[in-house]
């Protein structure tokens, strides 16, 4: 998934970062509400942790900022203001879910998890494409039960353009949700992950194929 991560405290952010990249996910931070409210309005996430104390004000005060604008991107409050009021009204203010520090990480993967199952969250079906089977959530690609061995970043390459078969895919949305704002995105790296994923898939035979549409993106679709 990306996931915009709002975070102030350094060493927590740090580690919270890269425990989530080892679980696949793509991460961009932002340590002041200012940041996240300009991040939250202009990425593309499909989930956002949220801290509280900001050193410009309530992160709790980003959520019905975004659901103003129909942006219905699901929340989880990470906060050290923890008690019964505090998470009722963060919930009452439209958090998904909220979370009392300290806690574990596996709590809060658990709870991620949780708000993908929910019907108008962001779970997804597995996508068939071809004989690709691929679950975006879990990043899992199979070919007729064989696994693929996908590095995160052909993942979300390959969450885009499933998500999206038979139609063009613009570059910047796919660059947008395959880097975090602060990797530096060199315009060849794109194609060498889109190259070694259409090759993994020719090699597995999946029935696929990722086309190159000059100057615009890539559009992937079924071999007819
Ligand atoms: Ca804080």
């Amino acid at each position: 998934m990306h996931i915009l991560l709002v975070e102030d405290e350094p060493e927590l952010a740090e580690a919270l970062k890269s425990a989530l990249q080892r679980d696949h996910h793509v991460v961009d931070l932002a340590d002041t509400f200012g940041l996240a409210r300009e991040a939250a309005l202009h990425g593309a996430h499909e989930l956002i942790l949220l801290d509280r104390t900001l050193p410009d004000g309530d992160g709790l005060a980003l959520i019905p900022l975004l659901r103003a604008r129909n942006c219905l991107v699901p929340v989880i409050v990470l906060s050290a203001l923890g008690g019964l009021p505090d998470r009722v009204e963060g919930l009452d203010e439209g958090a998904d879910d909220y979370l009392g520090k300290p806690f574990a990480l596996e709590e809060l993967f658990a709870r991620i998890r949780a708000v993908g199952r929910r019907p108008s969250g962001i779970q997804e079906e597995s996508i068939r494409a071809g004989d690709l089977l691929f679950d975006p959530m879990t990043g899992e690609a199979t070919v007729r039960g064989e696994r693929l061995e996908l590095p995160r970043r052909e993942i979300r390459v390959l969450t885009v353009l499933t998500r999206r078969l038979g139609r063009t895919v613009l570059r910047e949305s796919i660059e947008m949700a395959v880097y975090g704002f602060d990797d530096g995105i060199h315009s060849n790296t794109l194609d060498s992950h889109v190259s070694r994923l259409r090759r993994k898939l020719a090699d597995a035979d999946a029935g696929v194929e990722i086309h190159a549409i000059r100057g615009v993106g890539y559009l992937m679709r079924e071999r007819t």
